[in-house]
């Protein structure tokens, strides 16, 4: 399960109280089909995933919607899970259900997406990815210091 919201850790908490968007419990067929892009997590939910033995399904992820939607100027580096040879994300089953979702680990853009409307006074600042994809951010010099001695 997905956890009550009290669970959640502060930056999660944060997101959603700017967003306007809470988890959905909620589960049919239409989602079953809206895996093939893994959804994002922020850095404490790709944490979790290492620290519970999911290190080898994640890989690093060039994150471009934010420079197409004119919020950056770069793409944002991230870990994320992998997209599987067949197309899925990894982490979904051959029945189309989350791996992670009753261990508690769906990264925090999969336990907030929903076919719910937009929340009233939504905004591209205000809009869940996009605050995920910013807690990035203060990562991205370690991140090209750290590619950069692979180059
Ligand atoms: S982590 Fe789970 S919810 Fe997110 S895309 Fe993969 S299978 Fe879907
Ligand atoms: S979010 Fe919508 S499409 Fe997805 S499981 Fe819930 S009701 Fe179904």
């Amino acid at each position: 399960m997905n956890g009550t919201v009290t669970d959640y850790t502060y930056s999660a908490k944060r997101i959603m109280n700017l967003s306007g968007v809470f988890p959905s419990e909620c589960s049919c067929e239409k989602c079953k089909d809206a895996c093939k892009t893994p959804c994002l997590g922020t850095p404490e939910d790709i944490e979790a995933l290492i620290k519970s033995g999911f290190g080898s399904r994640l890989a690093i992820t060039q994150w471009v919607p934010g420079m197409l939607l004119g919020l950056t100027k770069e793409p944002i580096l991230m870990i994320q899970p992998r997209q599987s040879e067949d197309g899925w994300c990894t982490f979904r089953t051959s029945d189309g259900f989350c791996e992670l979702h009753d261990k508690g680990l769906k990264p925090l853009e999969g336990k907030l997406t929903s076919c719910r409307p937009k929340p009233r006074n939504w905004t591209i600042q205000k809009d869940f990815t996009w605050l995920i994809a910013k807690e990035w951010l203060p990562l991205q010099y370690t991140f090209r210091i750290n590619l950069k001695k692979y180059e």
